[in-house]
């Protein structure tokens, strides 16, 4: 059974050897770890360093809280406070792992060999980059901003994907109120100094958006009278509705507010090309193209691919992709002892469709050639685990047939009479992977991705390791690995004025002030340490008393 990855053994559907084992002989496996983001930094936080010799790369020597990232924009929170630096997040484990602040030009999967780049501004010349050996490689880039190759997005818009992106848009912001307050310009100039256009309805788009609405009507409203009339917040998206990966009330809600604020939110509208006072927008419906000048655009429509990930994939031959492929155990694909995780990579799960003629046999215990009700029972328990798109399936029962099939208890008089050959099996499996869903580019994948990742490697058997307590309940010695399996949290959009938005597990929608309430304190438990989170506190406090800051 070509490149199957199954096994029964004790009975169960598992795979073989998902990771393969150290070598007891040698020393500690050199691992490398690229990215100080949340893929990363989960996977540091677990890994256990007396059984691995660790190295992490990465051009900024500190982890981001991202959801707050907005928040920075308009300086109800300072950047400072939802960076931490890497080194203390090690030093606090206690931790044995070495740091090298650059970035990872080169990846070199046949001779294990990574090329480095020193990322800061103080360099020694003609030492600038270096090599580092791995064994074992976890590649946690995260993802860029993609421009889709629309023309001047680069030169005139900002992006929202980093901490300096988040720092130069507030600083931009309260730069055009300054100059829309000399005296010397027409009325068109500060109108258009004043026009702030957000390319891209997603979370971050929108919740910049009200984030910036409320910097506008709660702060610079008084501090800029005789300009506060001209601004305008215009959010241009091209699918049908902004939030569209949200529920249907959320989106809903979003919009109603956003008319009520007075954010013009233009759907089903295309951005063809950003000039340097204007962006030129192209209406769906109509063909008709307009030009919407603004002082300060973002551009906010989605991610592509690092510039060392594009290079890496056409070398293991995935070329045309946007993000690396990877098996359920995040193995990438094409090539050996690599691993990815978050933004930068995707799951391609298995297709029950691609393993029938397994299952089947694995299922026809009794090698009759037909399954009776039981073996078709049996395996659908067993296979579940391994395909999790069969567990939805079988939860929404939507597939009458398999579920009156499996409901059916032994005994039942219609039982003898069900028998199912190969070609109907198929056919009674035949619409299950059309429940496959690749996961979201979150921060709440890339963190269970790198904690999953990490347990699996502390799981691995060494010779000088002797697990204590809980560890070696889990399974000292085994190389059996569950699948990458993620469990969904929820998701919260924050709208502004004090409402959210959240969407929480059991399809549970909860919209209002209330919700604010869940977010701030969600996100200040969630913080990486006491000191970010003492200062995330401080800041909503201060805001809540002074205002924001409005200095640039
Ligand atoms: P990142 O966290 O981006 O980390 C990538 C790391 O790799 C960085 O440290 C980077 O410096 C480093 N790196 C880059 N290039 C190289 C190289 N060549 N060599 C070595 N290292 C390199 N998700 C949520 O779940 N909830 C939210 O509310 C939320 N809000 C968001 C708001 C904003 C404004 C943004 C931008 C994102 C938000 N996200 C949110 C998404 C979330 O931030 C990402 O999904 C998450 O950061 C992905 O983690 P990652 O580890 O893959 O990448
Ligand atoms: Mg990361
Ligand atoms: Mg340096
Ligand atoms: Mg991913
Ligand atoms: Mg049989």
């Amino acid at each position: 059974l070509g490149g199957l990855v199954l096994v029964a053994v004790d009975g169960d559907l598992i795979p073989v050897q998902a990771f393969t084992s150290t070598d007891p002989g040698e020393g500690k496996k050199k691992l490398v770890v690229l990215g100080t983001g949340w893929g990363g930094m989960s996977f540091l936080k677990q890994i256990d360093t007396r059984q691995y010799d660790v190295k992490i790369i990465s051009p900024r020597n500190y982890f981001v809280f991202t959801p707050l990232l907005p928040s920075v924009t308009n300086g109800t929170v300072e950047a400072r406070s939802i960076a931490e630096p890497v080194r203390r997040m090690l030093s606090s484990t206690g931790k044995q792992v070495d740091f090298y602040e650059s970035e990872c030009v080169n990846i070199d999967a046949v001779n294990k060999k990574l090329l480095c780049r020193d990322a800061s501004n103080v360099r020694v010349k003609g030492k600038e980059d270096f090599e580092v050996d791995y064994d074992y490689l976890i590649v946690a880039v995260g993802a860029m901003s993609n421009t889709f190759g629309t023309e001047g997005v680069k030169e005139y818009c900002h992006f929202l994907k980093e901490l300096e992106d988040a720092e130069k848009i507030r600083e931009s912001v309260v730069d055009c109120f300054e100059t829309a307050c000399l005296p010397h310009l027409s009325d068109e100039e500060r109108k258009r100094m004043l026009s702030f256009v957000i390319v891209g309805g997603g979370p971050t788009g929108v919740e910049f958006a009200a984030e910036l609405y409320d910097l506008v009507s709660e702060d610079l409203a008084s501090l800029y009278p005789s300009v506060k009339d001209l601004v305008t917040v215009t959010v241009i998206q091209s699918g049908d509705h902004i939030l569209n990966t949200f529920d249907h009330r959320i989106s809903k809600f979003a919009e109603e507010k956003f008319q009520r604020d007075g954010v013009t939110v233009k759907t089903n509208c295309r951005v063809l090309k950003v000039n340097e006072k204007d962006v030129l927008v192209k209406e769906k419906a109509t063909g008709q193209e307009v030009h919407v000048p603004f002082g300060m655009a973002v551009w906010s429509t989605g991610i592509g691919t690092r510039p060392v990930l594009t290079k890496f994939m056409k070398t293991i031959g995935q070329t045309d992709r946007r993000v690396l492929a990877t098996d359920e155990w995040l193995r990438v694909k094409g090539c050996k002892d690599v691993w990815a995780v978050g933004d930068c990579a995707t799951i391609e799960q298995r297709k029950v469709v691609d393993d029938i003629a397994y299952l089947f046999e694995k299922a026809d215990i009794d090698k009759s050639g037909t399954l009776e009700i039981e073996e078709f029972q049996r395996t659908m328990e067993k296979a579940r685990e391994r395909y999790p798109q069969l567990e939805v399936y079988l939860q929404r029962q939507k597939f009458r047939h398999v579920v009156d099939m499996v409901k059916i208890s032994p005994g039942d008089a219609k039982e003898k009479a069900m028998h199912l050959n190969v070609d109907e099996f198929k056919k009674s499996l035949a619409q299950v992977d059309k429940q496959l869903k690749l996961f979201p580019a979150t921060a709440q994948v890339a963190a269970q991705q790198g904690a999953y990742l990490a347990a699996c490697f502390n799981a691995l058997p060494k010779k000088d390791y002797k697990p204590e307590g809980p560890e070696r309940i889990r399974g000292e010695g085994r190389h059996r690995f569950r699948q990458f399996q993620y469990r969904h949290m929820g998701q919260f959009a924050p709208l502004g004025s004090e409402q959210c938005g959240a969407e929480l597990p059991g399809d549970w929608v909860s919209i209002g002030r209330s919700t604010q309430w869940l977010w701030y304190s969600v996100y200040a438990s969630k913080q990486v340490s006491w000191r970010t989170r003492a200062l995330v506190l401080f800041d909503w406090t201060k805001r809540l008393f002074f205002g924001r800051d409005s200095s640039r």
